[in-house]
């Protein structure tokens, strides 16, 4: 299915940062966190608008590497207008894929996002995706900040056998 997975990473992680997707602040989000990775310096803002239980709108900005903005960037793609369950679904399935512990073939709500699985060969950088739905999960959770430093950090949960 993926005949060239570095080559379409490269090139998808090139067009969303050249381009990000919903990218700035909405002027009254129902929900917002902001997301911290200390280790590469990544700094960004996740706000959004939740009608009932649907994600009605959702952007983010800020300071972030390549890879964390265009992690960011084809997040508020994928959770647009999705339900809550099903955003945070897919929050655990991204963050699963990045970590390692689940082949995307295995997670049926990945779809494009599988771009992004050749990630967990890359220790350094698994953090700066991962960042962006971890501040989602925050932003959800209505807590203010995310760290990928912090306690629930998904790097440091024991690996299952996924
Ligand atoms: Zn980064």
């Amino acid at each position: 299915m993926i005949a060239d997975p570095k080559g379409l990473y490269q090139e998808v992680i090139l067009d969303h940062n050249r381009k990000p997707r919903n990218y700035g602040t909405l002027e009254h989000p129902s929900h917002h966190a902001e997301g911290l990775n200390p280790l590469c310096g990544d700094h960004i803002h996740v706000s959004l608008d939740l009608a009932g239980d649907k994600v009605e709108a959702i952007a983010f900005q800020g300071e972030s590497c390549a890879i964390c903005k265009a992690s960011a960037s084809m997040m508020t793609v994928a959770v647009k207008g999705k339900s809550r369950s099903d955003a945070q679904t897919l929050i655990g399935e991204f963050v699963a894929m990045a970590t390692g512990r689940l082949d995307p073939r295995n997670g049926p709500h990945i779809g494009r996002l599988a771009v992004f699985a050749g990630i967990s060969e890359l220790p350094m950088r698994v953090k700066c995706a991962i960042l962006p739905w971890h501040t989602l999960r925050a932003a959800f959770n209505a807590v203010a900040t995310a760290s990928t430093e912090a306690d629930a950090d998904p790097m440091r949960t024991p690996l299952g056998d996924a």
